[in-house]
């Protein structure tokens, strides 16, 4: 593990894969984690994406930046 930007994975220990095209997202600049939560009991999921593939299948008025830290 490194500090790198590049290996930053969020709240999940790893990467994890596009959840849109199924590809690796390891040397992705534009990797996204994506929290999915269901109330009421707060069950929580997360899912990987790059953020191009992702906007490209959001719905309209939806947009995902990425803030490189
Ligand atoms: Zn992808």
């Amino acid at each position: 593990m490194t500090d790198d930007q590049s290996s930053w994975t969020g709240a999940v220990t790893e990467r994890l894969r596009c959840c849109v095209c199924g590809e690796s997202t390891d040397e992705s600049p534009d990797y996204v984690l994506v929290e999915l939560t269901a109330p009421p009991a707060g069950t929580r999921q997360w899912l990987g994406a790059h953020a191009g593939h992702l906007n490209a299948v959001l719905a309209e008025g939806f947009n995902v930046e990425v803030h490189l830290m």
